[in-house]
């Protein structure tokens, strides 16, 4: 099996004037149906990643590429100067399956524009500029978006006249010491931490987190682009605490691969003509594949199976060796390992073919389709056994 150096040297050589900024496995997918996806040379590989978490509905469902081909044969973009039916459906439909009827919706088209337009709202809203982030927080790489993630390696120089204060998650004392300082627009929060390895945010902490937002007039931003739409067996994984952030960021699953992002902004919050806006966000394409998943998604009852089958993957990873713990909810689910299992990811993918994401060294992150079935998971649960020798 070619490691991780050998596989991005051969995949350079073939990467023309690309500019070489991802670690890419030797491995192209050509097709994909459901939780499966076939490479170039038709080997078939089942994915518990999902292109990162943004798999939702399942590749290529027939519903979601028959929504997409009407809207292509019709009309692809106009920009957001006219009348289009597409933004409005699509504003009652996610606000009738989220819980959020009396929100408004604002679309973009990825997870950072989502928490950029968030902060910016939240700044214009409260006339000030200071953030409170967490620690291990990851919301995207535009420039707001990178200051408010705890990652320096990322952020150019560029990025970091914000003032952000990063403070340790689920640490409420931390958090209301720095509120009495006043000054701050707004704190945001992942309710899971995704890329930092499936973290969640304790239920009590993001309730007394939203009483000491009220409290000192902060705005709330919940980060839902990884862990909303279904993936972690609630519409958002916010509702688990009973929480109503002001403002809710979303992308990922909201397109089901299709780029789109927006977020749901509380009616407290008053628009003004000109103060957000994006040639892109909301095209009709966006639209109908946005459309297209939640349909489906209430159709096929996802977000039960994601509950259902969730549990059921957890219960069969408890008679499996290797693994220090399993954090997270429903379909986003992190498994620590330890120390001599690191190199499980690259077994799984290389011999038994399956998908699965990291994050760090020693933590697997499982994001499939909602719709992966137990047969699926049994799939998953022998291979992991055989390569962990069980
Ligand atoms: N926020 C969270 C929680 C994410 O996990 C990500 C991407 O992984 C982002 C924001 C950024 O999304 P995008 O890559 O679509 O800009």
């Amino acid at each position: 099996m070619a490691n991780k150096t050998e596989q991005k040297k051969e995949s350079n050589s073939k990467m023309g004037s690309l500019f070489d900024v991802y670690s890419l496995w030797d491995i192209e997918p050509k097709k994909a149906s459901g939780c499966w996806v076939w490479g170039a040379d038709n080997t078939k590989y089942l994915d518990l990643y999902g292109g990162h978490a943004v798999i939702s509905i399942g590749h290529t469902h027939p519903h979601y590429a028959k929504m997409l081909k009407n809207q292509i044969d019709n009309i692809v973009f106009y920009s957001n100067s006219v009348q289009n039916k597409l933004q409005v459906e699509l504003s009652e439909k996610l606000g009738q399956l989220s819980g959020y009827p009396n929100y408004s919706l604002f679309l973009c088209n990825s997870g950072a524009e989502a928490n950029e337009n968030a902060l910016k709202l939240a700044s214009f809203h409260t006339g000030k500029k200071r953030i409170i982030a967490f620690k291990e927080a990851f919301h995207g790489r535009t420039s707001g978006a990178v200051a408010i993630t705890d990652n320096p390696s990322i952020q150019a120089p560029f990025n970091t006249g914000h003032e952000v204060t990063f403070l340790p998650l689920n640490n409420i004392v931390a958090v209301e010491e720095a509120l009495k300082e006043g000054d701050y627009a707004a704190v945001i929060i992942e309710p899971i931490q995704g890329v930092a390895g499936i973290y969640t945010a304790e239920p009590e902490f993001l309730q007394k987190l939203q009483t000491l937002c009220h409290k000192h007039n902060v705005v709330f931003i919940i980060d839902e682009v990884q862990s909303g739409y279904g993936r972690t067996g609630k519409f958002f994984a916010h509702q688990y605490a009973n929480v109503q952030p002001d403002i809710i960021a979303m992308a990922k699953g909201m397109g089901n691969g299709f780029p789109i992002g927006g977020i749901l902004i509380s009616p407290k919050f008053e628009a003004k003509k000109g103060m957000l806006g994006t040639t892109f966000g909301g095209n009709h394409l966006a639209c109908a594949a946005a459309i297209a998943v939640l349909d489906v998604i209430k159709e096929e009852n996802l977000i039960e199976n994601a509950v259902e089958i969730g549990a059921y993957l957890k219960e069969q990873l408890k008679d499996c060796k290797g693994i220090k713990e399993v954090r997270g909810e429903g379909l986003m689910i992190g498994i620590e390992l330890e120390a001599q299992y690191v190199d499980l990811r690259n077994k799984l993918l290389f011999e038994s073919h399956i998908f699965t994401g990291g994050a760090k060294n020693n933590v697997m992150r499982l994001l499939p389709p909602l719709s992966i079935s137990k047969k699926e998971i049994d799939i998953f649960i022998e291979a992991y056994k055989k390569q962990t020798q069980q």
